[in-house]
């Protein structure tokens, strides 16, 4: 169950959201996300039939030039092998160069957070930035009082690599973006201002999302929370452990 779990996890994050054939079933399958959630619930009550994973196997195949005979091959396997997933930081480089920080971690690696599902980014204050909201966090003034940290007015936050919006709505804590990535996790960006993407939107690693702002449930400063987690579950895990390797974007 494992192997098909694998494939089926690399498969999510292959297949275009496109409608997929569906020979073995009388009710259609209207896009991929309802195949893979259907999938998904027979792969966790252990009913998973071959039939299931091969119309998943076809779909992927169809959209790969592969012979799209169902059967995980040795040439549909070569293919579905991930290819390194290029990653960014989830804010670019500021014309000035400065490059996003990041301030407070995921509660894994923050004792001090222990709800703390991600992790929180920022620009270091400099005197031309001038007067900013500062928050409640602890780290909002430095010794001689003056700001630390900034967001830029009108900053939007960026993917943080190529995949599909799969969540882009308002919360109570702001605007939030999720989007998913071939590599089996999904990235959340929140507290943002508004969403300029939609759901089902494929973008591009640095492709804006949102105005970063407010939590409208607390004040701290305008920041991005980011976070990292598997499709399908919310488990998040330490996002700086996901952007080892990530480069700085430039726009
Ligand atoms: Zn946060």
């Amino acid at each position: 169950m494992s192997f098909l779990s694998d494939i089926f996890r690399r498969l999510i994050g292959a297949v275009p959201l496109t409608p997929i054939p569906d020979p073995y079933r009388e009710e259609p399958m209207p896009d991929l996300q309802s195949a893979a959630e259907y999938i998904r619930a027979r792969l966790a009550s252990g009913q998973l039939t071959h039939d299931d994973l091969a119309r998943l196997v076809v779909a992927y195949q169809q959209s790969h030039d592969l012979d799209a005979d169902g059967k995980p091959g040795p040439a549909t396997l070569a293919k579905l092998r991930p290819a390194a997933l290029r990653k960014v930081y989830p804010l670019p480089v500021l014309p000035d160069l400065r490059k996003p920080q990041i301030t407070s971690g995921h509660k894994s690696r923050n004792p001090s957070r222990p709800n703390h599902d991600g992790c929180d980014l920022f620009y270091r204050w400099q005197e031309s930035d001038g007067a900013v909201k500062l928050g409640d966090g602890g780290a909002t003034r430095d010794a001689a009082g003056k700001p630390r940290w900034f967001i830029p007015a009108g900053l939007c936050a960026i993917a943080a690599a190529d995949g599909v919006v799969s969540a882009a709505s308002k919360t109570p804590t702001g605007w939030r973006v999720w989007i998913n990535h071939a590599d089996g996790n999904r990235t959340g960006y929140f507290h943002l201002r508004d969403a300029r993407v939609t759901k089902g939107q494929e973008v591009s690693a640095g492709h804006p999302l949102g105005e970063v702002g407010d939590n409208p449930r607390d004040t701290d400063a305008e920041h991005l929370h980011f976070e990292v987690s598997p499709i399908g579950r919310y488990a998040p895990i330490d996002p700086e452990t996901w952007l080892v390797g990530a480069t700085y974007f430039a726009g």
